[in-house]
């Protein structure tokens, strides 16, 4: 698979990678909006799979490529790595006798995640919205542009079987599976999935390889030392979220990334710059050179608005739409700047 979701080229390789010992990655280039990883592991008798993507479209695609390695093993295990409807709204096409996990914090932020229906609207109203003239056209662009390739009508809840607080150990035809939540980091419930017989681990979205993280929760302390316990696994093959498997070296590039930015931040918060204002200068400063690179660099206006809160003591992002909406107003404000930029 050499395309992207949205049918453009891709930058890498994208379908069913195998990784070595009965473990494989199923990767959607380029890893932007939506387009997340997700992971296989094969038993003896049965195999578990490690998120289930955006829609029931792809989710389908990814388990009819899976069917080969999992003739005779037949998926009895999904872990969701955390809440955003990117990497569980498929779980309705595992089989139904699958047991789906995931941490006890993702699981209370399923019930406050937008309905798949809201998204559907949302869908609908930013193709029609996306037609104006000026900021709110712009915005109506972006958000759609980030929606289009996935159908949201279609998407049928279905809400994991069991919850853990902290680590679980699952057994999967003969295989020990390693969950451990790392969050709050991207989300509150973070989790990684690692397979210690195969040094492989599923970082989800505690990794972006290429590509600009996004910080919806925090704290950046807590990114960062979710990294430090990636690391100190040992596993030598990881697999992000988004964007192409990577190792121990990638997730420091990560480790470095967040400490650049908090730096960045807490400099942009003591001249009393606001978000928007804030992440222009810190992503058109010569030390962002090679960040600006990585896809979607727009996306940073949320980790910061996520850091100044920390720094103001205001707490979390509220889940609202009006703030999600306000937010993806300045992110393509933000994608407008650097374009400009460009020339
Ligand atoms: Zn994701």
């Amino acid at each position: 698979m050499r395309t992207t979701l949205a049918g453009a080229p891709s930058a890498f390789e994208g379908g069913l990678l195998p990784l070595g010992s009965g473990t494989w990655a199923w990767i959607q280039p380029d890893g932007g909006w939506g387009e997340a990883n997700a992971g296989l592991v094969v038993g003896d008798g049965a195999s578990a799979v490690v998120d289930t993507l955006w829609d029931g479209r792809r989710c389908r695609e990814m388990l009819a490529a899976m069917a080969a390695p999992t003739a005779g093993a037949p998926v009895r295990l999904a872990v969701n790595t955390h809440a955003d409807g990117d990497h569980w709204w498929g779980n309705a096409e595992l089989p139904a006798d699958a047991r789906i996990v995931t941490s006890a914090e993702a699981r209370t932020a399923m019930d406050e995640e937008e309905s798949p229906r809201g998204m559907a609207r949302l869908r609908r109203l930013t193709g029609l919205s996306g037609r104006l003239p000026g900021r709110a056209g712009e915005m109506g662009r972006y958000v759609r542009g980030m929606l289009e390739p996935f159908d949201f009508r279609h998407v049928e809840l279905r809400l994991p079987d069991d919850v853990f607080h902290g680590t679980a150990t699952e057994e999967v035809g003969g295989r020990e599976l390693l969950l451990r939540t790392l969050g709050p980091a991207h989300t509150v419930g973070d989790l990684v999935v690692h397979v210690p017989d195969a040094g492989v681990l599923f970082a989800a979205d505690l990794l972006f390889v290429g590509v600009t993280p996004v910080m919806w929760a925090g704290p950046v302390e807590s990114w960062i030392a979710a990294l430090d316990a990636i690391l100190a696994t040992d596993a030598d093959t990881i697999v992000p979220g988004h964007g192409p498997v990577g190792g121990p070296e990638e997730v420091r590039a990560m480790r470095d990334y967040w400490a650049w930015l908090a730096g960045a931040v807490a400099a942009q918060h003591r001249m009393g710059h606001r978000a928007l204002e804030a992440t222009i200068a810190i992503l058109r400063d010569p030390d962002a050179a090679a960040y600006r690179r990585w896809l979607v660099p727009e996306r940073t206006l949320i980790s910061v608005t996520v850091m100044q809160r920390g720094l103001a003591g205001e707490g979390p992002l509220p889940r609202t739409t009006a703030v999600r909406a306000a937010l993806f107003d300045q992110v393509a404000s933000v994608r407008r700047a650097l374009r400009d930029d460009a020339g």
